[in-house]
């Protein structure tokens, strides 16, 4: 028989190297979490440590970077201090109810930061939990390292989004179609309350359990709500113009989410489960990219009815607690959510102007966009380079000068630049600083992963350094800027990660 090299069940270590861990979501009623610990792993390795962030959280990077936080990232140690969950959860997957929970993921505790901040610490692919189903509760390194690049890219453009602590490899395999490389993800979330977590409550939990849900959430997101609010109903409007917020800035960078199932919309607003995401190249509201999603219901052009279904989903919820004659209630929470497209309509507009470079607000300013946008869907045109390429002195050897649609809309907008009492130099500052250089490109994504799997991980932090700096409009890396090769349009992402 051979003799395990590390123990069945991880061990607490005693040094506390930072950490600061509490447990407030685990107060809450017992249906909504199952104390579950990491299944350990043969070989952790660690493959990327986020010294920035561990520095943010009040974490020793050093201490990260060693062996016993290798071990500490894969779950063959836990923290000091930390009490391992799953949460329950439940969601609408394209469309349809059903069950979740965390399958894969398990929260170590809420890290208390320098600041007096609260994060989740959670292990993504740390082994089978209660919610597991016929999943086997690990990850594989691609598709872990692509969330790590992507949301830190995410966070970079100034998008609020979870973060990535690290990932660390495994030593076991996974098996997906092929065999693949086990690893594992820390992610760092404001929380990981979902539009899903109510939906388990309404579901299985009666009146009490979902005031508890309700103010729990309040605390926790929006502590400015006035006390003598109707909590429900002020937590409807918070989320509500959260997700207006979020979905806008997305579509002001090319960001298609995937899927964007009620189980992967946050409460906090922060862009949540990266799993079949990519960046738009050329610009067409119709653009998926996930294999599964047949019908196009989270195509780009998707996203802020989605969202908007989604939040009906959650107003749903709320019923009982909004009003006591259910009427009433249903008004209340129709009224909120006739506020979303107006609120999501004024922060698009409102970043498409930074875009232009524009400070004031005309009129006109929205069919001066859409005349953009059309002419962007005709030719085929680089989101991303179109706007961090607009100048109102053409270069001369730009390719436009004989588009006659174009130079009509650059003239315009130029007319419009000089309405404004802001310099040529504060209006190219405002564009540049909202309009990223440098985007993931999934061809670049898909190489540095390629390459990670065969154990380069070069291309992987150059990728990273680039994506976290993306309005560095002083760097040269032309290869990072150029769209994919073939226009990208046949780029897949697949699920099932
Ligand atoms: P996602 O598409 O990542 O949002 O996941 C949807 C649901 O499937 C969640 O409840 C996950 O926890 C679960 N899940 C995904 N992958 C696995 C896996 N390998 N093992 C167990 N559960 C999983
Ligand atoms: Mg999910």
């Amino acid at each position: 028989m051979a003799i395990p090299t590390s123990p069945s069940t991880p061990v607490s270590l005693t040094a506390s190297a930072g950490w600061r861990l509490e447990h407030s979501y685990a107060q809450l009623p017992a249906l909504f979490h199952a104390s579950v610990a990491p299944t350990t792993v043969t070989a952790p390795r660690l493959v990327r440590l986020n010294r920035p962030l561990a520095a943010e959280l009040g974490l020793d990077a050093d201490a990260l970077a060693g062996d016993e936080g290798a071990a500490l990232l894969a779950g063959n140690r836990l923290p000091p201090g930390a009490a391992p969950l799953a949460q329950a959860y439940a969601g609408h997957q394209y469309g349809h109810f059903t069950t979740l929970g965390d399958g894969r993921a398990i929260l170590l505790g809420e890290q208390i930061t320098p600041r007096g901040e609260r994060f989740d610490v959670q292990l993504k692919g740390a082994g089978p939990t209660p919610y597991s189903r016929r999943g086997d509760g690990r990850a594989a390194l691609g598709p872990m390292l692509r969330e790590y690049v992507i949301s830190e890219a995410m966070h970079a453009m100034g998008i609020p989004t979870t973060r990535s602590l690290a990932v660390a490899s495994t030593g076991d395999p996974v098996w997906r179609e092929d065999e693949l490389p086990g690893a594992v993800l820390t992610r760092v979330a404001a929380s990981h309350l979902r539009v899903g977590t109510f939906e388990w409550a309404a579901a299985r939990g009666d009146a009490t359990t979902l005031r508890a849900l309700v103010d729990y959430t309040l605390q926790r997101h929006f502590p400015d709500v006035p006390a003598d609010a109707q909590p429900a109903t002020a937590l409807l409007n918070a989320v509500i113009e959260r997700q207006a917020a979020l979905i806008a800035r997305w579509m002001l960078v090319g960001f298609v989410h995937g899927v964007m199932n009620t189980d992967n919309m946050a409460l906090s607003g922060e862009t949540i489960d990266y799993g079949p995401c990519a960046f738009m190249d050329a610009y067409d509201p119709a653009t998926v990219f996930s294999s599964i999603d047949r019908q196009g219901r989270y195509a780009y052009g998707n996203q802020p009815g989605i969202a908007q279904w989604n939040l009906a989903r959650f107003a749903e919820t709320l019923i009982p607690l909004l009003h006591a004659e259910e009427e009433r209630a249903v008004a209340v929470a129709t009224e909120a959510l006739g506020v979303f497209a107006q609120r999501f309509q004024h922060h698009w507009l409102a970043g498409m102007r930074r875009k232009l470079g524009l400070f004031t607000e005309e009129p006109d300013d929205r069919a001066l966009v859409e005349a953009l946008l059309a002419w962007m869907q005709q030719t085929k045109a680089d989101f991303t380079n179109t706007f961090a390429e607009l100048e109102p002195a053409m270069p001369p050897a730009d390719p436009r000068h004989t588009d006659a649609e174009f130079v009509r809309w650059h003239g315009r907008w130029v007319d419009r630049l000089g309405r404004q009492p802001q310099t040529a130099a504060e209006s190219a500052q405002l564009r540049r600083s909202h309009n990223p250089a440098f985007i993931p490109r999934n061809h670049l994504v898909e190489d540095a992963l390629a390459s990670a799997e065969k154990g380069d991980l070069n291309p992987m932090e150059q990728l990273l350094q680039i994506v976290t700096a993306p309005y560095d409009y002083e760097r040269v890396a032309r290869d990072y800027r150029a769209p994919a090769p073939d226009g990208g349009e046949r780029y897949r992402t697949f699920c099932g990660t």
